[in-house]
């Protein structure tokens, strides 16, 4: 690997990463163009060549790598990821020895010291994301400082850098025992399929478990429901489990509908008795508001952009318009459940879409739940932009 690079900070960002502040911006730094090979080492300083923090070079739409230790001689070897993948699962220990769930993270990124990768759990398999090829450099030590810090039947990765297509190798599997997919994880008690080896999605979303549950416990009951966006219908079997009397899965995706019958199935539901249609969400609003449909609980959960034959969506841009077409086909006191992971916008202006669309569609309206990201996806305050999950339940009042 290359030698340690020296990156000069810009004066008005040097409080900024004095401060604890995790990511390498382009705009903090004034030689960039030394920046040559990922996984480099870099050590960012002042004007006069006074340290300020260590990371490595990483290319990532974020940015440019991450911050990792303010200690000038730290080495980044297996020892120091074992360290960190060590507190890491400590602070999962309840979810560790919760039976009624077998899939969570263990290790997100920034939050837990180690900006560019993420490690999730799913019953004794352990999945690692790779964000760049910076961090990958890295990756000899950090899967044996894994491999030394847990107890695990295998190891699998995602080089989520890699352009689609060529990123397949191996069938991502990396060490210890190849799963049999899927593999059947518990979460609160609820069956999901999952698989490791199939790409970037394995099935399941873990960043929603706190919204599955409250709408299994405390929305689903008796409900006529609808589940957009819903790939493998995760939000519809905990409505259906939670009591609603009926729920529609819509999502664009061929596979979405054999991958929503078998996460049913594995939990007892009929399928037969829901609807599971695959088709652009867009044109099932249409198609409900002209055969007059209306549900008691709708989830709007789509990606933060996306391009289908008919509909560009970006979420910064469209996401009131997707509201007042939810809010066109939602019963009076029924809820909308609107979630975005889009780290375009925080909170509040995902409040204001909210407000914008209710008035223009002329509704009152209450929000009754909020949540961003579970505690198993730590983030840190240096790095609020880290929580980018904003989920709001707003009822409709007439
Ligand atoms: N809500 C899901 C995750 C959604 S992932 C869950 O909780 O598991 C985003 C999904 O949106 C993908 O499955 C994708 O196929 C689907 N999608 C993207 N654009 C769409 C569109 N215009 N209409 C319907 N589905 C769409």
């Amino acid at each position: 690997m290359a030698d340690t690079v020296h990156l000069k900070i810009k004066p008005k960002f040097i409080k900024k990463y004095r401060s604890g502040f995790p990511l390498i911006v382009s705009e903090a730094i004034s030689n960039l163009k030394d920046l040559k090979e990922e996984g480099t080492i870099v050590k960012l300083v002042d004007d006069n060549n006074r340290f300020i923090a260590k990371g490595y070079y990483g290319k990532q739409n974020k940015g440019y790598g991450w911050i990792l230790s303010k200690q000038e001689h730290e080495k980044f070897d297996m020892h120091f990821f074992k360290n960190k993948i060590t507190s890491a699962i400590y602070k999962r220990k309840n979810l560790f020895s919760d039976e009624d769930t077998m899939a969570f993270r263990v290790f997100n990124g920034e939050g837990d010291g180690v900006g560019g990768i993420t490690i999730d759990y799913f019953n004794g398999y352990y999945l690692i994301n790779w964000y760049s090829k910076g961090i990958y450099q890295f990756r000899n030590a950090i899967i044996e400082a894994l491999k030394d810090a847990v107890d695990y039947t295998g190891i699998y990765q995602k080089k989520r850098f890699d352009a689609k297509g060529q990123y397949m190798e191996d069938d991502d599997f990396v060490t210890g025992e190849r799963g049999e997919f899927p593999i059947i994880v518990k979460e609160n008690g609820v069956n999901f399929a999952v698989y490791l080896n199939e790409g970037a999605m394995v099935g399941v979303f873990l960043d929603q478990r706190e919204v599955r549950k409250t709408i299994r416990d405390k929305y689903a009951n008796g409900t006529n429901m609808l589940n957009t966006f819903s790939y493998t219908g995760a939000f519809s079997v905990f409505a259906a489990l939670g009591g609603a009397t009926k729920t529609t899965s819509v999502d664009l995706a061929n596979r979405s509908k054999p991958k929503t019958i078998e996460q049913f199935s594995l939990n007892g539901i009929d399928y037969e008795a829901q609807d599971i249609i695959v088709e652009d969400v867009f044109q099932y609003f249409k198609y409900a508001a002209r055969k007059q449909l209306l549900f008691d609980l709708v989830v709007l959960d789509p990606p933060s952009f996306a391009r289908s034959k008919k509909n560009v969506f970006s979420a910064d841009k469209h996401y009131k318009d997707l509201l007042k077409e939810a809010i066109a086909i939602t019963e009076d006191n029924g809820v909308i459940v609107a979630s975005t992971n889009s780290s375009a916008f925080g909170m509040n202006k995902f409040k204001g879409f909210i407000q914008k669309a209710f008035q223009e569609a002329g509704f009152r309206y209450k929000i009754v739940e909020e949540f961003s990201l579970p505690e198993d996806f730590r983030t840190i305050k240096e790095y609020p932009e880290g929580n980018y999950l904003k989920v709001v339940f707003v009822k409709k009042i007439k």
